[in-house]
């Protein structure tokens, strides 16, 4: 089925053009032209006029753990440890498949209405099967968002049973969930051993050679805390994350490095040499006052960086757009340097360079990229004031816009949010599983 969508304004290709519309067939994009010409030669072709709309790619949430959702607002203002033993590791152990599903229905929706149209779950909550990867899954499906599960390879002893597995049973599980969404367009499965403190170097080891055998990049926390750094100086003579992951031949290419606050400028040189990447979660490393990641020295070694919202227990909103201003905002105070990051290469984080890290065609409005964008009602009062020249869209898009501007959300050529409310399951739905699951969770 052939789609047009004609909006006022268009994001192409890092410039915001007028005049232009959208050609879509089968949910991806085949032309973006003078909606003139598109119009005259498509004249069966669906269409969706979007006056006073600017269409804008949809972003893309390269972090996130959706069960997270469900626990948001419990622990908050605690320091990192405590949040995780007081709500974390209590918690998790006690939610099943269904709760999983519903917690990441939760999560995906929020996050759709927001203008999140692909999201990377970096996923934990094993329990010895494949059914919460499921749920997953399915949650992500029936919410009508594209998913990359980074299925986490866990076997520190000291986190709650259901996240461990032994090397082979993570292997085996990641690579035949892998294998059995090979062909899935929606959906794409990669190994992500947690992190130095959380997986054993023979497990991180065993992520790697994964990654290499399924093509794909690999995900892992590294540096989000001192404490981290420490263990691995203490017990690996002296070296840093990044040094000791290198003198083990992980940091490749392959390689998406989630956090990495606490790196000396060395390995920042090393991960960009490499061709690493980087998931950057400004908003969660301020929540659990981590630290700040140099994202001035990234961007000068050339590290690919996207941006994550990171759980929704520890941000605790859960927006690229969101994420995009508080990207800049914080680079800014910290350097002292107003131009350290701009509204350019805040858009650059939220939407294609999350398509490059997640190894899909995302992120950008051009032919032979899926069809995910979102409107936005310049209309809006936090979108004003608009000039003829356009200049201030960009800055004001990144760091005035509020959610209520975000009109329409389409993924694969699917309306999956329209106004605020969810067009795939309803808003109240998910309130009212929530707010179940929660009564159960808390009489405990
Ligand atoms: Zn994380």
């Amino acid at each position: 089925m052939k789609q047009l969508f004609l909006p006022e304004l268009t994001y192409v290709q890092g410039k915001v053009e007028r005049g232009q519309g959208i050609l879509v067939e089968d949910g991806v994009i085949l032309a973006v032209d003078a909606k003139e010409t598109l119009v005259s030669a498509h004249a069966d072709a669906q269409r969706f006029d979007w006056p006073k709309r600017l269409a804008f790619p949809g972003t893309v949430n390269v972090h996130n753990h959706s069960f997270q959702s469900l626990l948001r607002g419990i622990a908050a203002d605690r320091p990192f440890l405590e949040w995780r033993d007081q709500a974390l590791y209590k918690f998790s152990p006690l939610l099943s498949p269904e709760d999983l599903y519903w917690g990441a229905v939760f999560a995906f929706g929020e996050m759709a209405r927001y203008g999140v149209t692909t999201v990377s779950d970096f996923f934990y909550l094993h329990n010895d099967s494949l059914e919460g990867d499921e749920a997953i899954i399915r949650a992500a499906k029936d919410v009508g968002v594209r998913l990359v599960l980074a299925r986490t390879m866990y076997d520190w002893a000291g986190a709650p049973e259901g996240y461990r597995e032994t090397i082979p049973q993570a292997v085996e599980n990641t690579r035949s969930l892998a294998k059995k969404y090979a062909d899935s367009p929606w959906l794409r499965i990669v190994p992500a051993p947690h992190s130095l403190h959380a997986a054993s170097l023979d497990m991180i080891r065993a992520g790697h050679r994964l990654a290499k055998d399924l093509d794909c990049n690999f995900h892992i926390h590294v540096a989000e805390e001192p404490f981290e750094v420490e263990e691995v100086k203490r017990t690996h003579k002296g070296l840093h994350t990044i040094e000791l992951l290198d003198s083990i031949g992980v940091v490749d290419e392959r390689m998406v490095i989630v956090h990495g606050v606490w790196l000396k400028p060395e390995e920042i040189q090393t991960l960009g040499a490499h061709g690493g990447k980087l998931a950057y979660c400004p908003s969660s490393n301020m929540f659990l006052a981590d630290g700040v990641t140099d994202l001035v020295a990234m961007h000068k070694a050339g590290v690919v960086v996207g941006l994550g919202s990171d759980g929704a227990c520890s941000n605790n909103r859960i927006s690229i757009f969101e994420e995009m201003r508080m990207a800049s905002l914080l680079q800014k105070v910290h350097t002292c340097n107003a131009m350290s990051v701009n509204y350019n290469q805040a858009v650059a984080m939220g939407t294609e360079n999350g398509g490059t890290i997640l190894q899909m065609p995302v992120g950008t409005i051009a032919p032979g990229y899926n069809a995910d964008f979102v409107s936005i009602d310049l209309a809006d009062l936090s979108m004003q004031p608009l000039s003829g020249s356009l200049e201030q869209l960009l800055p004001n898009l990144v760091y005035s816009m509020q959610p209520n501007a975000i009109d329409s959300v389409v993924v694969g050529g699917r309306l999956v949010s329209k106004r605020g409310e969810l067009q795939t399951v309803p808003n109240q739905t998910i309130t009212q599983n929530v707010q179940r699951i929660l009564e159960r969770l808390t009489s405990i």
